[in-house]
């Protein structure tokens, strides 16, 4: 993961909230602490995250919400665009930041389901590079699902420790 300074990160939770508040305020939406909580915990530490972790993170913190305060505010974070949602079939769902989010691909394992950012320059080129007949472009993300290595080695073990 790129290093983004603390001053720059701080900026950039000032800048969405600001956008949040607009947003409330133009749909006539309540401007509680919750949602703004829960505004700054995405933006403090969490990258790409499903509405498990972020409920637990919430309760970690001793920020106490309600699963449907939580579903309520990812609906308006969503709407306002400071959120983006990626979704694999029914059951599978992560999001992440969407404001200063450096451009990345996705590594998914198919094992555990955790999300890594991956960046490579070679195909950015290549992708910016190629034409699309009949079609404007203007952004894309690539899903490479596959094994992390945490379940690799995992799974590694347990071969060996099956061995007759
Ligand atoms: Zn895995
Ligand atoms: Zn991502």
């Amino acid at each position: 993961m790129l290093k983004i300074s603390m001053e720059k990160e701080n900026k950039v939770r000032e800048l969405v909230r600001q956008k949040f508040t607009e947003y409330l305020t133009a749909n006539k939406f309540r401007k509680t602490p919750e949602r703004y909580a829960i505004l700054d915990l995405i933006y403090t530490d969490q990258r790409h995250f499903d509405m498990d972790t972020l409920y637990e993170a919430m309760n970690e913190r001793n920020f106490r919400v309600s699963r449907a305060t939580l579903y309520n505010t990812m609906q308006l974070l969503l709407e306002c665009h400071l959120v983006l949602k990626h979704q694999f079939g029914q059951n599978l769902s992560f999001y992440e930041r969407a404001y200063n989010n450096d451009f990345h691909h996705h590594l998914i394992c198919s094992h555990c389901n955790k999300v890594q950012e991956y960046k490579d320059a070679e195909l950015k080129t290549a992708i910016q590079n190629k034409k699309i007949k009949g079609f404007i472009p203007e952004h894309y993300s690539l899903y490479i699902y596959g094994l992390c290595s945490a379940c690799a080695r995992e799974l590694k073990k347990n071969k060996k420790f099956n061995k007759p």
